[in-house]
């Protein structure tokens, strides 16, 4: 028994003897009987006992309840006892426990100390520490002189992607589990609390408020992210062990999975990252975010606002060269592996700004008036922009972007593949409902790689592929098949499409929707199987009788939760994809989901 302070071990035994020092027979028979209950159960047990008089009663034993980090080490354990073998080992995990597994945690001391200052939603796991800042730019700029931050905001959008991205954990004082904070940390696998209602933010004075004490700019606090909690002050916190116990466990998994599991990654940096996590192969790579960074928002916006073609293309002959780097990137931390690259998907008034300031900046530096650019902003305006110019529609509009892009995508594969590493390219067409949409597409695709592929004297095997996220396109990919090489189904857009719910409004009644019992989940985070998943299941057997070696996956947020990814593995999935961090997760719910049949 540890050591308590103060006291000598004489005293301690004197005091306070453990079961085995005070009544060694008791505890001699106690182990006795856990042991042979465990082997008879061949699963961790929780023992209910009382002694009396010195005599053991047993009166209860069950399964016992365990976190993550037992889950996988009793598991393990198991099999090398020979108590149970490797499948059933794989099919007792909860794979979402093992998310606690893969990111930070705070040492015990640290947390013994800690003093809770509020409590908002688990929106992304892990622990983080830092000092407060209120904007994205502060995050960016303190982070580039090495501070740690955690950037406090009352909810964050597209803007704000910069600073988050180097901060070490992000705060909301309102937005629930499926905000832009919430979503876009999950998938940087950052740690982050929404809704921490209690907290006031006042922005001017850079200040927030919570249980009665103020908080500036600058001073320490740290986050729980798989808790909700935030607390006052800087805590150590413990990077996660990813070797032992857990690595056996995640061979196991590949050993009896069938379906592969991709990553959805925008970055170099994410995809290293989900390589670690075993990711093989990017299975949704977003284009646009790619465009929200440093100047490239500039050749963006000058892009949307060109009065026409010769404008365009003169914006996106400077968007160019930074594409194809950051493909470079991307392929070749993928050396091997395949890379899904998607075009461009959102529709294009999300690139500009809405606030005057930010429109005098950039009328400013392109050479036009701010009515110029108030005028574009307006004529970009759409009342359903998800429903809107987006997708491809946007490239059959503009073919000069997806020409842009296929370049970029081409080029990189060539640079790279004239250093040596393997590339794989994958080219996606985003929101096809009609056939005519993807064939249109795919020529302009094959059309740019074919005269890049004379210019440079060199090839470079690729694929074109589809999205399949419009209900219609479920109908039709029997016909879509026909063109296209892959299929990769968009499951956010075709629960929004199918269900008639806005991904950016359905926070407004699916609270309600969930406690009067209307719906039993979240569509948007377990895929509907008996209704999406009904289209999901038709896609697939049309594409395949069209084409029987179509490579069939998924990329929505649905192909990292457990029971999604075992009704991928029904309808007979090539692979799933999903973000770095829930990687683990859907290769241990893959297996699981392939030993179960
Ligand atoms: C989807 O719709 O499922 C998808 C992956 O695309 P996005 O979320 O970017 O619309
Ligand atoms: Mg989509």
């Amino acid at each position: 028994m540890a050591a308590l302070a103060g006291i000598s071990e004489e005293e301690r035994v004197a005091k306070y003897p453990s079961l085995e020092e005070a009544m060694p027979e008791v505890y001699k028979q106690l182990f006795e009987i856990q042991k042979k209950l465990e082997e008879h159960a061949k699963d961790m047990q929780d023992l209910e006992f009382t002694i009396q008089e010195g005599r053991l009663w047993l009166l209860q034993t069950r399964t016992g309840k365990r976190t993550g980090f037992a889950m996988v080490k009793i598991a393990m354990d198991m099999v090398r006892e020979g108590l149970i073998d490797e499948k059933t080992a794989l099919l007792r995990m909860e794979p979402n426990k093992l998310d606690e597994l893969l990111h930070p945690v705070f040492s015990q001391e640290g947390l013994a100390k800690a003093k809770e200052i509020a409590k908002g939603l688990p929106a992304s796991p892990g622990a983080a520490t830092g000092q407060i800042v209120f904007f994205a730019e502060d995050a960016e700029a303190w982070a580039a002189q090495g501070k740690k931050v955690i950037l406090c905001r009352l909810e964050t959008s597209p803007e704000d992607l910069r600073g988050m991205a180097v901060a070490q954990g992000i705060l909301t004082a309102r937005g629930g589990m499926t905000s832009h904070a919430a979503v876009v940390a999950r998938g940087m696998g950052k740690c982050c609390v929404t809704g921490a209602g209690s907290i006031v933010i006042d922005y001017k004075n850079r200040t927030m408020t919570t249980r009665g004490k103020t908080y500036h700019e600058g001073d320490w606090i740290s986050l729980n992210g798989s808790t909700g909690q935030v607390f006052e002050g800087k805590i150590e916190t413990v990077a996660p062990e990813l070797s032992g116990d857990f690595a056996e466990l995640m061979q196991l998994a590949d050993k009896y999975t069938r379906m592969y599991v991709r990553t959805n990654a925008d970055t170099p940096q994410d995809a290293t990252v989900a390589r670690k996590f075993g990711a093989r192969g990017i299975g949704l790579c977003r284009t646009e975010h790619m465009f929200f960074t440093g100047v490239r928002i500039n050749a963006m916006r000058e892009m949307i606002l060109a009065d026409n073609e010769e404008g365009r293309r003169k914006a996106l002959d400077k968007l160019l060269p930074m594409q194809r780097s950051d493909f470079e990137g991307i392929f070749t931390a993928m050396d091997g592996f395949p890379v899904t690259i998607r075009l461009l998907d959102p529709p294009l008034h999300e690139f500009l700004p809405q606030e005057e300031n930010q429109q005098k900046e950039i009328a400013n530096a392109l050479g036009i008036t701010l009515e110029k650019v108030k005028e574009r902003v307006n004529a970009l305006h759409e009342l359903n922009p998800m429903l809107g110019h987006r997708g491809c529609r946007v490239g059959n509009t503009y073919p000069e972007i997806t020409e842009m892009q296929t370049r970029a995508i081409i080029e990189a594969a060539l640079n790279v593949k004239a250093k040596g590493i393997k590339v794989i390219p994958e080219i996606m067409v985003p929101l096809v409902g009609i056939e005519t949409e993807f064939k249109m597409q795919e020529d302009i695709i094959r059309n740019t790689a074919e005269k890049i592929f004379e210019e440079k004297g060199d090839r470079v095997e690729f694929l074109v592929g589809t999205m399949i996220e419009v209900p219609r396109a479920t109908l039709v990919a029997d016909k879509i098949a026909e063109r296209a090489e892959f299929f990769s189904f968009g499951t956010n857009d075709l629960t929004q499409m199918t269900f008639g719910y806005s991904r950016d409004d359905v926070g407004v009644f699916l609270p309600i929707y969930l406690e009067k019992n209307i719906l039993k989940n979240d569509p948007f985070q377990i895929l509907d199987q008996e209704g999406v998943g009904q289209l999901v299941q038709i896609g697939t057997e049309r594409g395949r009788k069209t084409r029987p070696n179509l490579k069939v996956g998924i990329c929505g947020e649905h192909g990292g939760e457990p029971s999604s990814v075992e009704f991928c593995h029904r309808v007979g999935m090539d692979y799933v994809s999903c973000s770095p961090y829930r990687v683990p997760i859907a290769r241990v719910a893959a297996a699981m989901a392939a030993i179960r049949k």
